[in-house]
């Protein structure tokens, strides 16, 4: 099909917080702003401005409901049946033109229905049933739209006792872990974002905060997320190394393309040690490795910038996830109507082959000889330059 340019020019990283000397001066609040949470502040506005919820009834009437219906007061509130196919959003194709403004400006407070803990063994042992699906920040290859259709805004679940239940119930199951894998040499580990950031969340609410707390009690297992925010309220949580923050990175000039509304890379990178200092356990996922020219010099400086910027206390509880990109015909028609430029690195026929996923999705991935490649070369280029980099796995 033919690209169309999108009316709504995607927003860029936000200026500032590139080097170390930016991250330095960050860290130097006045007395008043050190005093007010992130969430309060302008980079965090400069996320959400919400102006519309749409909320389920029980939702809405539920503690958490009231709590993030009063933190927006100017919203406009409109009631909706089901917070999966609110047609107006999901189901209304000229979204597409307004896909980063829904996301700034829309918010959907639902019931979570599903509490199933579903087996992974790769980045996680576990995926716990999320309290968000959607995200603020509008990564052009993210894979939480495929199935909803032409918006994508934060749906925040409310019933978090019952998803806390549920993961309670399901630690005090399975017991303490006797065999070490490579998810974690001790701990359960339990992906508790796998639908959107964690870090985001806690702009709209406490139940991120929730999150960590419930794990601080459960020594026989560990949360964890992939961020690509750096949301320093975070680090007031205290999760006594019960839970591990996984920061997304790739070249920073690939995601300037390509992670729309997130943190800069370097950000990211030089905020790993106050979460370190704060109590986190601090991993990376280096992903999705996009291959286009020049990625193996780009993903060579990323490693350099690592090792340089990362202090040895860091180094040393690190490890490392590689996630080569994936994609999908739906997503692809979906970017073409409000971020083309990104299909040009991202759309690549002649390097993928269509793919069924575990849920029976038709996906797009590379083929097996370049992925295969494309691994052992970054491999290589991290013995070289990061050889502290425990690399967990490579999918
Ligand atoms: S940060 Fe994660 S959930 Fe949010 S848009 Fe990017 S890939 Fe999707």
């Amino acid at each position: 099909m033919g690209r169309r340019r999108g009316p709504e020019e995607p927003e860029r990283q936000p200026e500032g917080l590139f080097g170390v000397e930016d991250l330095v001066a960050a860290a130097a609040p006045t007395s008043a702003e050190a005093d007010r949470p992130f969430r309060d502040g302008p980079e965090a506005r400069r996320l959400l401005r919400v102006t519309e919820i749409h909320a389920e009834p029980a939702a809405a009437a539920s503690w958490r409901g009231r709590q993030i219906i009063a933190r927006f007061p100017d919203a406009r509130l409109v009631e909706t049946d089901s917070h999966w196919r609110i047609p107006h959003l999901h189901g209304n194709e000229g979204n597409v033109r307004r896909w980063v403004r829904t996301k700034r400006e829309v918010l959907v407070l639902g019931e979570r229905a599903s509490f199933a803990i579903r087996p992974n063994g790769r980045s996680a042992d576990w995926i716990a049933p999320g309290l968000s699906n959607g995200c603020a920040m509008a990564c052009a290859y993210c894979y939480v739209p495929r199935r909803k259709g032409f918006a994508n805004p934060v749906t925040v679940f409310t019933n978090v006792d019952r998803v806390l239940g549920s993961l309670r119930r399901h630690i005090t199951a399975t017991g303490p872990k006797t065999e070490p894998n490579q998810c974690d040499e001790r701990a359960w580990v339990y992906d508790i974002g796998e639908n959107g950031d964690c870090s985001v969340d806690d702009l709209i609410s406490d139940n991120t905060a929730d999150l960590v707390h419930a794990f601080r009690h459960w020594p026989t297992a560990k949360a964890s997320f992939a961020t690509k925010l750096v949301n320093p309220d975070l680090l007031r949580l205290d999760p006594q190394g019960r839970t591990r923050i996984r920061f997304s990175l790739m070249p920073p000039e690939d995601s300037r393309l390509l992670d729309v509304r997130t943190s800069p890379v370097p950000a990211r990178i030089g905020a790993a040690a106050d979460f370190v200092d704060a109590g986190y356990e601090v991993h990376f996922n280096l992903s999705p490795v996009v291959v286009r020219p020049g990625w193996r010099q780009a993903w060579d400086e990323l490693l350099r910038m690592m090792d340089d910027v990362l202090p040895p206390r860091v180094k040393e509880q690190s490890a490392a996830e590689i996630i080569m990109l994936t994609h999908n015909q739906g997503l692809h028609e979906v970017n073409l109507g409000w971020h083309p430029r990104a299909e040009d690195v991202l759309w690549r026929e002649e390097l993928q082959e269509p793919k069924q996923s575990e849920n029976g999705a038709w996906n797009v991935r590379y083929r097996t000889a370049v992925k295969r490649e494309a691994v052992e070369a970054l491999s290589h280029m991290i013995g070289n330059r990061a050889p502290w980099l425990r690399v967990r796995y490579a999918f």
